[in-house]
């Protein structure tokens, strides 16, 4: 098997694997740097990134502070979110939203030049930065181009990582299929760092990319990493439907309502305050509140019930102007232009709180909270916490971005002073394993269709883990993955061939799929209250005496450990959250 070294890997070209990658790059050492990504680079999930990034950019006209902000995001987390890291999320996020304006990016400006800044939910002031709705993808082609023009980055375009390899507590190497020749590549290098975007995708009801199949985090929870707070996944008010394509919140934050189907403005009855700017942990129960209480529109049409998202009112010069993306996918997915017609919406899986432990440095820690030797996390497959309970929207790019520098140059730091990790009789022999695993995958000749497999999982969370939560069907959910694991064992693949083999790809996610659901369901039944997301219909209240803890779950040969961090606090005390 072909073995290439390098100073750092990068495993993840969305915008925290890029960001993380260009710092490193630019660090005194001169790093050389590899960036793995599974897809085209250019194709990672970060380009659907639509309404925008938050961050402080004019504290002196619009009485905008960085304490407003770490507020709004704590408040926002269900004060799960730890106080130390939000407050770096605050300080670092108004220079990272200035180096993408110098790198290239086409902020949205008002006549006077000013970058504008608009509303999203949860914030006290207008507060995200915005290239129309498509944000991600001028970030994402803005880091690109940055990315060719450094010689010191190498960038390795569908290679899938199949394991990581640690060996002492420290990264060792990172074993690779080339998909377009089926080849096993390992990486060596000092240092890794994992950037591989979250795991909405357990969900089949979800606005994320086919790709969003949490593959570095469950990497890292078989190599024995543990992972916090997977209870925690994100469902966005506003997915059109049928498709789950996201309605972005920037068209509430541009003055969209909701609508039941009485006509009636619903958000008045769960946030007077802020209506349609609320939170989405908020905005989402009470979209399915109103379903259940019969006043939703009903599935016949569509095969979803769902309430109506109206733009109407709105100028169409701001539909043109800033919501141009939106305007298109109605009219293309439905024959919707937002303009005439009301668009049909109700909430999907979108973002995922949860992800590897780490450290607000961004350092992979194990269960007893030591660092792991050579590895860092960014991105949404990170868990710093900075979200807690619930994102608030536009907040992911700038955790993105600002741990995608720390840990980049980190990283470089680190692989400036540290040896690479010397051959151990360890790491030959797991990597010898990981290649006989996946030559065995390639044999497998099972009797279950793994894609059978990947609809019945996604139906048990859909059904069983969604907005609201019942102690009965997450048991159930626990008991279907379960069984969905053991017959995983015995699947059979119609491509065994080696070149592009996208069915191998497929399988080897239903893999991370399964693991990561399994995750998120475990540590969900235990947590018995309802915080941000995490709604238990037997627990309804937030309850801080018991549960003001971060969930930790870690897997060795198929058991699994569950363990409590306490969440740091700082200035912010824990209160009723009231919008
Ligand atoms: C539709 C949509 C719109 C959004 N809009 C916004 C917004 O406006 N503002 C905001 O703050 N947030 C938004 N979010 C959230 C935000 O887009 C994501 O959290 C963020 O882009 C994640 O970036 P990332 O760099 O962590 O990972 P990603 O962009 O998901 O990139 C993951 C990378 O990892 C690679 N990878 C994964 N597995 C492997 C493997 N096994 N081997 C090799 N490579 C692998 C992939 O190829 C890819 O390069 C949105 C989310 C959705 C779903």
């Amino acid at each position: 098997m072909e073995s290439l070294s390098y100073d750092i890997v990068i495993l993840g070209s969305g915008i925290a694997g890029f960001t993380a990658a260009l710092h490193a790059a630019r660090s005194k050492a001169k790093p050389r740097i590899a960036v793995i990504s599974k897809m085209h680079a250019m194709r990672s999930h970060s380009v659907s990134a639509e309404g925008g990034i938050s961050g402080v950019l004019y504290p002196k006209i619009k009485k905008d502070t960085e304490d407003l902000h770490a507020y709004d995001t704590i408040k926002g987390s269900d004060y799960l979110a730890d106080q130390d890291a939000v407050e770096i999320l605050v300080k670092n996020a108004p220079s990272e939203i200035k180096f993408f304006e110098h790198i290239g990016v086409p902020w949205n400006r008002d006549e006077k030049g000013t970058v504008q800044q608009r509303p999203f939910g949860g914030m006290s002031i207008p507060r995200t930065a915005f290239a129309a709705d498509k944000t991600g993808f001028f970030m994402m082609r803005a880091l690109y181009d940055q990315a060719l023009a450094v010689e010191n980055i190498e960038i390795f375009h569908e290679h899938l990582a199949t394991a990581i390899v640690l060996d002492k507590g420290r990264f060792a190497a990172l074993p690779t299929i080339d998909i377009a020749t089926g080849e096993q590549r390992i990486f060596r290098s000092r240092a890794c760092i994992i950037a591989t975007g979250g795991f909405s995708r357990v969900f089949g009801f979800t606005t994320t990319a086919y790709s969003s199949t949490g593959d570095g985090t469950a990497l890292a929870y078989r190599a024995g990493i543990p992972l916090k707070d997977m209870e925690f996944v994100q469902f966005h008010p506003t997915a059109l439907i049928p498709s789950g394509i996201l309605i972005t919140e920037a068209a509430r934050g541009e003055g969209g309502y909701l609508f039941n189907a009485k006509g009636e403005r619903f958000m008045e009855r769960y946030a007077k305050n802020k209506m349609e700017l609320a939170p989405r942990d908020i905005i989402s129960k009470a979209i399915i509140s109103e379903i259940e209480k019969g006043r939703g529109f009903p599935d016949k049409e569509y095969g979803y019930s769902y309430v109506h998202l109206d733009l109407r009112h709105l100028d169409r010069r701001v539909i043109d102007e800033k919501l141009p993306m939106i305007k298109e996918i109605t009219i293309k997915m439905l024959g919707i232009d937002p303009g005439d017609e009301p668009i049909p919406v109700r909430p999907a899986a979108h973002f995922t709180m949860g992800g590897i432990h780490t450290d607000i440095k961004g350092r992979i820690l194990s269960q007893e909270g030591r660092p792991f030797g050579g590895l860092w996390a960014a991105g949404e497959c990170g868990c710093v916490s900075v979200h807690g309970a619930n994102r608030l929207g536009s907040n992911s790019l700038s955790q993105c971005s600002v741990w995608g520098r720390i840990t980049g140059e980190a990283a470089a730091d680190y692989a400036s002073k540290e040896g690479r990790p010397a051959e151990s009789e360890e790491i030959v022999r797991k990597i010898d394993e990981e290649e006989r695993r996946i030559s065995g995958i390639l044999e497998s000749d099972g009797s279950n269709n793994p894609y059978e497999i990947k609809k019945m999982l996604n139906k048990t969370m859909d059904s069983r883990m969604y907005v609201y939560r019942r102690v009965p069907e997450m048991r159930k959910a626990i008991a279907e993955i379960s069984r969905l694991k053991k017959e995983f064992n015995d699947i059979y693949l119609e491509d065994r061939g080696r070149r592009f083999n996208t069915n191998l790809r497929d399988v080897l996610e239903i893999g991370n799929l399964l693991e990561l659901a399994a995750a998120v369901a475990e540590s969900a039944v235990r947590r018995k209250e309802s915080r941000g997301a995490h709604s238990m219909v037997e627990y309804p209240k937030r309850d801080d005496k018991h549960w003001l803890k971060h969930t930790l779950i870690s897997a060795n040969e198929g058991k699994i450990r569950i363990s409590y961090l306490p969440v740091t606090l700082g200035g912010w005390k824990p209160e009723e959250r009231k919008y």
